[in-house]
C-alpha cells in the first residue's frame, strides 16, 4: 500500500530534512480556564500536551534556543515553527497575528504549524490563518483524539464532533492544511472504537492532509493518572501485562499497539500523510505504559512491523 510519511514529503518539497522547532505562543486553553471547562482533557498534563515547547519569550529568542536543541540532528537552515502546547488560536487575535506574522516571515521558517481546538477558530482567527497561509504554508493541527462523542465527554474534551466537522470544513474551504490528532487507548474505548475514529477521519471530504496517531500515555499530575491509580490500586505489585483485563482503562502492550497501528494505517487514504505513529510525552512524568519511555526501541519496532506488513 502507499503510505506517505511527512519526513519523505518534506524532503521531496525542500530537498533536505526539515525539523520542527517547538515554540510557545503564550496562549492558555479554554478547557482549563473555565471558558469551556475546567481541569482540561483528563490526559493533558500541566504543559498543555506539549512538554517540549520553549518557555515563553520573544519568538526570535525561542527560535534560536529551539535550534540549539535540534542541532545534534541537523545542520539544516530551514525549519517548521511548531506551536504545540495549549490552544494556539485562543486569545487576542491581534497579538497572535503579530506573533505568527513575525514567525512566518523569517527566512529560516518554511511552514507554520499551529495546534489548536476546533472551537477556537472564529471568523477573525480564520481570516488571520488565511492571511498567513498566503505568505507560506500553514498547518492547523486539530486534537480530535476520538470521533466518539461518549468518549470525548468522558475525557472532558469539551466539544462534540459536530464542532470539529464545522471547523474542518471551514479550514479546508480556506485552503488551509489540516493535521488531525487521534489517541488510541482512551478510557472505555474498544479496538473497534479506535479503528472507527480512523475510518471517520479517512472518510472526511477532502481527506485530512495529515494525521498524528499516538497511544494514550498516563502522565503524572493528570486526572487520568488519578483514574489509573484507582483502576489499578489493588494491583500495585502486578506487571502491566497482568493488568490487561481491566475494563475501564486498558494499558496496551507494545505488540498490541503495533497490531492496532498497522490496521489503522491500512484505513488511511493515500492523500493523508502520516506525521506521527507514537507519542512523545516526557519520560519524567510517564506512569504507563512504561515501554513508551524507550522511544527509539518503540519506533524501530513499529516501523519494522509497518515495513513487513504494509509494503
Ligand atoms: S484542549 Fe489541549 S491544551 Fe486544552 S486541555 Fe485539552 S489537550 Fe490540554
Amino acid at each position: 500500500m502507499k503510505l506517505r510519511w511527512i519526513s519523505d514529503v518534506l524532503k521531496e518539497m525542500y530537498g533536505e530534512k526539515i525539523y520542527r522547532l517547538a515554540l510557545s505562543s503564550g496562549c492558555s486553553c479554554p478547557n482549563r480556564d473555565g471558558t469551556v471547562g475546567v481541569g482540561g482533557c483528563t490526559f493533558c498534563s500541566e504543559g498543555g500536551s506539549g512538554e517540549f515547547a520553549a518557555e515563553p519569550a520573544p519568538v526570535a529568542e525561542q527560535i534560536e534556543r529551539a535550534k540549539t536543541l535540534v542541532r545534534a540532528k541537523t545542520d539544516g537552515k530551514r525549519f517548521i515553527a511548531y506551536f504545540q502546547s495549549f490552544t494556539n488560536t485562543y486569545g487576542d487575535v491581534e497579538r497572535l497575528r503579530k506573533l505568527y506574522t513575525e514567525t512566518i516571515l523569517r527566512d529560516d521558517i518554511v511552514i507554520l504549524s499551529i495546534g489548536t481546538r476546533p472551537d477556537c477558530l472564529g471568523d477573525e482567527v480564520m481570516e488571520m490563518l488565511a492571511e498567513l497561509n498566503r505568505i507560506k504554508p500553514v498547518w492547523v493541527e486539530l486534537g480530535l483524539q476520538t470521533a466518539n462523542d461518549a468518549t470525548a465527554q468522558r475525557v472532558n474534551r469539551g466539544y462534540p464532533r459536530s464542532v470539529f466537522e464545522d471547523a474542518y470544513r471551514r479550514l479546508r474551504e480556506a485552503g488551509i492544511s489540516v493535521v488531525v490528532h487521534l489517541i488510541f487507548g482512551l478510557p472505555g474505548e474498544s479496538r473497534e472504537d479506535m479503528l472507527a475514529s480512523v475510518s471517520y477521519i479517512a472518510g472526511l471530504t477532502p481527506p485530512p492532509d495529515g494525521v498524528k496517531l499516538q497511544l494514550l500515555q498516563v502522565l503524572a499530575g493528570t486526572k487520568l493518572a488519578e483514574e489509573y491509580r484507582e483502576c489499578f490500586a489493588r494491583e500495585d505489585n502486578a506487571s502491566e501485562d497482568s493488568r490487561d483485563n481491566a475494563p475501564a482503562l486498558h494499558i496496551m502492550s507494545l505488540q498490541e499497539y503495533g497490531d492496532l497501528l498497522v490496521d489503522a494505517l491500512r484505513l488511511l487514504p493515500p492523500e493523508t500523510v502520516v506525521h506521527r505513529i507514537t507519542g512523545d510525552g516526557p519520560k519524567r512524568l510517564l506512569l504507563a505504559p512504561k515501554w513508551c519511555a524507550d522511544k527509539k526501541k518503540v519506533l524501530n519496532y513499529l516501523t519494522k512491523r509497518i515495513r513487513e506488513e504494509l509494503f
